[in-house]
């Protein structure tokens, strides 16, 4: 991520109740989202903001170019994507199988080339997520899911990936258990990963 950018997460080891504390010790508004493995992009405008916690439904993407707004993703699976660019933007994004098959991460580049007039210099963090030897979704044909290699292409279609850049986290929440939730492997858990940032 950009220097500009600010990054933390939460997870089994870094639990959700220290982070709030430090949380609170910003005192910036934080915006989370009623993620819905949707397609949906939500453009942050800092005037509707609440002064601590913004909840956005319906939405697995949000984007900003306000600095001091921390933007929060929960996964337990699913890929959480960070997107910044140096004139300022920054996004993140829920990326499950459902949001990959609509497209969101190629549509969220798009929105983003726009805002920023610009196609290079982004760069894209590929968060812990199920890898493709974990992620069986068919048991009788045995069929497997790549979410990150999906999400990949989709950056592909948009961007020359020599001019940006693009780091993926080694973890895969299901085979690092000790570290993260994992969906899969916690017996369907409701706890969840967290993964904040904000532009400072
Ligand atoms: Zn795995």
């Amino acid at each position: 991520m950009h220097s500009n950018v600010v990054f933390f997460e939460s997870n089994k080891e870094q639990l959700l109740r220290q982070t709030f504390d430090h949380i609170k010790t910003l005192s910036y508004p934080l915006v989370k989202m009623n993620q819905t493995h949707s397609d949906n992009i939500h453009l942050i405008n800092p005037k509707t903001l609440q002064k601590k916690i913004t909840t956005i439904l319906n939405t697995d993407c949000l984007i900003t170019n306000s600095k001091n707004i921390i933007l929060a993703v929960r996964t337990a699976d699913c890929m959480p994507i960070i997107i910044s660019h140096p004139s300022g933007y920054l996004c993140s994004i829920h990326s499950g199988r459902k949001g990959t098959e609509k497209k969101l991460l190629q549509k969220a580049i798009q929105t983003l080339s726009k805002k920023t007039q610009s196609n290079k210099d982004f760069s894209i963090w590929f968060g812990p997520h199920i890898c493709s030897h974990c992620y069986e979704i068919n048991s009788k044909t045995r069929e497997y899911y790549n979410l990150q290699k999906n999400n990949i292409t989709q950056l592909q279609n948009e961007l020359n990936l020599s001019e940006n850049h693009l780091i993926v986290s080694p973890y895969c929440t299901c085979c690092n258990n000790t570290m993260y939730f994992s969906y899969r492997k916690n017996n369907q858990t409701k706890r969840r990963n967290f993964f904040f940032c904000y532009l400072k």
